[in-house]
C-alpha cells in the first residue's frame, strides 16, 4: 500500500530542518565533537570557532553586536529568561504591561512574576469585527502604562492569527518611560523583515526550528545599553554564555541555527512573496468553496501588512475545528484548541479576541512554509471543502 504522507500545513508549530542546515550540521556529530568550553586541545577550539562564528553570523543577518546574542533551548527558555530573569534581578515592586495574546511560555513566567509581589496588566487587542483584529495600538500600551511600570513584553508577531505588532512604536513609548521591552520574535524571525537595531526592543526571544532549523535551539538577544541590562541566571552551573545560561553548548544545534537564519534572511522576500501567494490562494478557494460558512480570524484581508505571509486562521459557522480535522488525515493542521492538556481549551488568543468558546473550538489554523508546493494548495483546500461539506450535511441529518 503506497500512502503519501499528509500535506504539512502547520509551521507555527514547527518547520521541517532544511537539508542544507543539516548538511552543515553533520561535522559536528562527527569528527567536530569537542565541547566549545575545552579549549586546551583542537577539538574543543575547532568547536569554540565554530560557535562564536554562527554566532556573528546569527547577528549580522539580524543586524546585531554579535555579543548580545546568548544561545538557549529555545524560545522558552529565552521567555524565561528574560522575564525572570530581567525582573528577579530588578526585585523591587514593580508593574508590568503584557498582552492577553501571548504565548504560554511568556503569560506563565508573568503569572509567577505577579505570585511574586508583581502587579500586571494583560492588554486586550483589537476585536474580531475590527480590520486590525489581534493589533495591540500603540495608544492602547501607552494608556496601560503606569509610573511604575518596568518591564513590558509584547511579542513581534502571534503564533495562531499571525498578526504583527507595532513594536517600533512600542519600543518608542518604553524608551521614553524608561521600561524594558521584551518581545517574543519566535514568529517573525526569517519570515518578515527585521532590523533589530532599529527595532527598539531591549530583549528579544527566538527559536531555530521556526525558521527551518533544528529543535533544541534558541536565543535572547540582549540588547547593549547604558547602564547594562541586567539579568539572574535561570540556570547555574559552568558559567558558560557568559555566566547568563550555564551548560555544555549544542554545538550542532548552534551551527544549524546559524545556516537556517542565514538562508531564511538572504532570500527572505521572494520565499514570503512565494508563502503569501500560496496562502492566499488558498483563502480564495476556500472562500469559493465555502463562502458564509467560513470566517477569517485575525487582521482583515485588505490588511495584509498586518499579519505573516504563512499564517491563515478560519472560523467555521457550523462545525467544531477538531471534528473537522479528525476527518482529515490527509492534511496536518492545528485546531483553535491546546491540546496540552487532558480536556482541550479554547484558545486564549482567539477569545481575546472576543470571540466565543464554541467559535474559538469552531477554528482551525493553517500556516504554510518553504517546503509546501503551489500544487499542494488546490488538494488541501478541496479536502477542506469536501469535508466542511460533509461534516454539515450529516449535523443537518442527525439533527
Ligand atoms: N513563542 C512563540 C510565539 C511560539 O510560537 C513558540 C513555539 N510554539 C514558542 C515561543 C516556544 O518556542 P520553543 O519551542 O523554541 O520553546
Amino acid at each position: 500500500m503506497n500512502v503519501s504522507p499528509p500535506i504539512y500545513l502547520d509551521n507555527h508549530a514547527t518547520t521541517r530542518c532544511d537539508p542544507r542546515v543539516v548538511e552543515a550540521m553533520l561535522p559536528f556529530f562527527g569528527e567536530t565533537y569537542g565541547n566549545a568550553a575545552s579549549t586546551t586541545h583542537a577539538y574543543g577550539t575547532l568547536a569554540r570557532r565554530a560557535v562564536e562564528d554562527a554566532r556573528e553570523r546569527i547577528a549580522a543577518c539580524l543586524t546585531l553586536p554579535a555579543q548580545s546574542v546568548y544561545f538557549t533551548s529555545g524560545a522558552t527558555e529565552s521567555n524565561n529568561l528574560a522575564i525572570q530573569g530581567y525582573l528577579r534581578r530588578w526585585n523591587r515592586p514593580g508593574h508590568i504591561v503584557a498582552t492577553a495574546i501571548e504565548h504560554s511560555s511568556v503569560l506563565e513566567p508573568i503569572e509567577v512574576m505577579r505570585s511574586l509581589g508583581y502587579d500586571v496588566t494583560l492588554l486586550s487587542p483589537e476585536q474580531h469585527d475590527s480590520p486590525l483584529a489581534g493589533r495591540i495600538s500603540p495608544e492602547a500600551f501607552l494608556a496601560a502604562v503606569r509610573p511604575d511600570t518596568v518591564f513590558a513584553s509584547v511579542g513581534l508577531a502571534n503564533n495562531e492569527i499571525g498578526v504583527i505588532q507595532p513594536l517600533r512604536q512600542i519600543a518608542e513609548i518604553c524608551r521614553a518611560k524608561g521600561i524594558v521591552l521584551h518581545t517574543d520574535a519566535t514568529q517573525a524571525v526569517g519570515k518578515i523583515p527585521l532590523d533589530f537595531s532599529e527595532l527598539g526592543a531591549d530583549l528579544i526571544s527566538f527559536s531555530a526550528h521556526k525558521l527551518y532549523g533544528p529543535k533544541g535551539i534558541g536565543a535572547l538577544v540582549v540588547a547593549k545599553r547604558t547602564p547594562p541590562l541586567r539579568l539572574t541566571p535561570m540556570i547555574f552551573g559552568g558559567g558558560h554564555e557568559r555566566g547568563l545560561r550555564s551548560g555544555t553548548l549544542n554545538v550542532p544545534g548552534i551551527v544549524g541555527f546559524a545556516a537556517a537564519v542565514e538562508l531564511c534572511c538572504h532570500n527572505l522576500q521572494a520565499e514570503s512573496d512565494r508563502i503569501a501567494l500560496m496562502r492566499d490562494r488558498l483563502f480564495d478557494l476556500l472562500k469559493s468553496g465555502l463562502g458564509e460558512e467560513i470566517a477569517l480570524n485575525g487582521p482583515s484581508w485588505e490588511r495584509p501588512g498586518l499579519r505573516l505571509p504563512g499564517n491563515l486562521n478560519i472560523r467555521f459557522r457550523r462545525l467544531d475545528g477538531e471534528t473537522l480535522l479528525l476527518h482529515l488525515p490527509q492534511l496536518a493542521m492545528s485546531s483553535g484548541s491546546a491540546c496540552s492538556s487532558a480536556t482541550a481549551k479554547p484558545s486564549h488568543v482567539l477569545l481575546a479576541l472576543g470571540l466565543s468558546e464554541p467559535e474559538a473550538r469552531a477554528s482551525i489554523r493553517i500556516g504554510l512554509g518553504r517546503f509546501n508546493t503551489e500544487q499542494e494548495i488546490p488538494i488541501a483546500a478541496a479536502a477542506i471543502i469536501n469535508a466542511t461539506h460533509k461534516l454539515v450535511q450529516s449535523n443537518a441529518i442527525l439533527g
